[in-house]
């Protein structure tokens, strides 16, 4: 079976009425495939997921850490990179969705809670600025 991105990396936004709600996804290189990256040859990662809710706001909490193929700086050949990044994103359960400016994000009441964009720009973010082999 084939899952599309929005429903791999998406929590349901009833089930965080009894928070914290946590859960961890795989992400693989579909979600780099998908858009087309140039930069990302491979990716091997977890995506560990804090929520916290609060009235109308949930609190997300991301930790990615697994490795990602680039090419290496020095000879261009393909070079496994360890990452560990965090962060977080404010969602704001409204009217609407799909507002999303990198650090906040607006999803209509009953709508899932989409992370596939926001987990693809963390592990691009979390790529170290050089990249080579050891
Ligand atoms: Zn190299």
């Amino acid at each position: 079976m084939h899952y599309t991105d929005q429903e791999r990396y998406a929590i349901d936004y009833q089930s965080l009425e009894y928070t914290p709600y946590s859960c961890e996804f795989d992400v693989d290189d579909a979600l780099f495939t998908e858009r087309e990256s140039e930069e990302v040859k491979g990716v091997k990662c977890k995506a560990f997921v804090e929520a916290n809710r609060t009235g109308s706001t949930v609190d997300v909490d991301v930790r990615i850490t697994g490795t990602v193929v680039v090419a290496c700086d020095r000879c261009l050949e393909d070079c496994e990179i360890e990452v560990e990044y965090e962060s977080s994103l404010i969602v704001h359960i409204g009217e609407e969705s799909g507002e999303y400016d990198g650090e906040q994000m607006w999803v209509a009441k009953g709508d899932n809670i989409v992370l596939d964009q926001y987990i693809y720009e963390s592990i691009i973010i979390a790529l170290p600025y050089q990249r080579h082999h050891a």
